[in-house]
């Protein structure tokens, strides 16, 4: 059956052998395994690629003797970028895929489809938001940023408010072990268990929570938000602090495309439920193989799947 394209009906002509959604690790293992098969491929990421890489400052568990994060990302990109079947499509957003019998089509945030017989999602996972948490009233629209995100720089000698008590704020610590900034945390019930590795840490100071309140004010400055925020402590005890930023320690959730996307009930994307051209890699998987090797590895394999599929040497999932 000739290619039509799934929005138009219309015959389509495809933009490359392949779109990989997403420019981490797997994204960039996808397309370079890709190439080095003969696939050509379009590369959309909206930031940097590999940004999620920068902010890890400590590695121990990556083989080629990476021992940080941005020393890893600035060798992927260079690779990536002197891959010359890839086309990289910085600067843009998958915004929905869709799916015919023989190809793909990914609409883009500018508005633009791009068509190809097979698509590699590899999108990862990104911070939940307030409006994700039922303990913290704030306004709906409010996105804040991960605390990984945090600047040591410019969190010296500030209060920070930390929503949520989920493991990066002893990541942060660890990376800025003489800086001047205090951290209110504020967390549920739910992660008391988690906050055991920061509880003596004398710049911490521990703000069970039963609800919370959030007004933020953007501080122009930094363009980051301050926050007052009312915790209504365990106990019924009302308090009200102050802090310089605000950022999220809540967790992550999977980010993916809207679309003809197969999802578990967290938003997850099994690889195995999904419709026979479209491949899922890295985090996007589930909760379980969140590492860099493993989302290497799977960005990876995704593309020789697709490399068989496309010569009938197995059957495309
Ligand atoms: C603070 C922190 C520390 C970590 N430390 C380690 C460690 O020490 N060792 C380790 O092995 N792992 C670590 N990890 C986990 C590791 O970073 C991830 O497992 C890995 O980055 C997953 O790669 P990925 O390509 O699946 O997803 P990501 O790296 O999340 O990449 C996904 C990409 O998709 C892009 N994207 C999202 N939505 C869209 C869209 N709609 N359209 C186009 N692009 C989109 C994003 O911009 C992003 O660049 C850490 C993670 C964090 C947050």
């Amino acid at each position: 059956m000739a290619a039509t394209s799934p929005r138009t009906g219309a015959p389509a002509t495809s933009d490359a052998d392949l779109i990989i959604i997403g420019g981490g690790p797997a994204g960039c293992a996808a397309a370079r395994m890709a190439a080095s098969v003969g696939m050509r491929s379009v590369l959309i990421e909206p930031d940097a690629l590999c940004r999620n890489l920068y902010r890890i400052p400590a590695l121990n568990n990556v083989l080629g003797g990476y021992t940080s994060g941005p020393e890893l990302a600035d060798s992927i990109t260079e690779e990536i970028k002197k891959t010359e079947l890839c086309r990289i499509e910085l600067g843009r957003r998958a915004t929905s895929l869709r799916t015919a019998d023989d190809l793909v089509a990914v609409t883009l945030d500018t508005g633009i489809q791009l068509i190809a017989p097979y698509v590699i999602v590899a999108t990862g996972v990104g911070p939940l938001q307030p409006s994700d948490a039922s303990w913290i009233t704030a306004p709906p629209d409010l996105a804040l940023a991960p605390l990984w995100q945090a600047d040591g720089e410019t969190a010296e000698g500030r209060t920070l408010l930390i929503l949520g008590g989920d493991r990066p704020i002893g990541t942060f610590l660890r990376a800025h072990p003489t800086s001047g900034t205090r951290l209110l945390v504020t967390y549920p019930h739910t992660d008391d268990y988690k906050i055991d590795e920061i509880r003596e840490e004398p710049r911490v100071t521990l703000l069970p929570a039963d609800h919370v309140t959030l007004h933020p004010t953007r501080e122009a400055s930094t363009a980051r938000e301050a926050s007052t925020a009312e915790i209504v402590g365990r106990d019924g005890e009302r308090q009200t602090v102050k802090a310089d930023f605000t950022y999220l320690s809540l967790g992550t959730s999977p980010t993916a495309p809207s679309g003809d996307l197969v999802r578990d009930a967290e938003g997850y994307c099994p690889a195995a439920d999904q419709h026979p051209r479209i491949i899922i890699a890295g985090d996007l998987r589930s909760a379980r193989f969140q590492r860099i090797m493993s989302a290497i590895g799977s960005g990876s394999e995704a593309a020789l799947h697709t490399y068989y599929a496309t010569r009938d040497l197995i059957p495309a999932r």
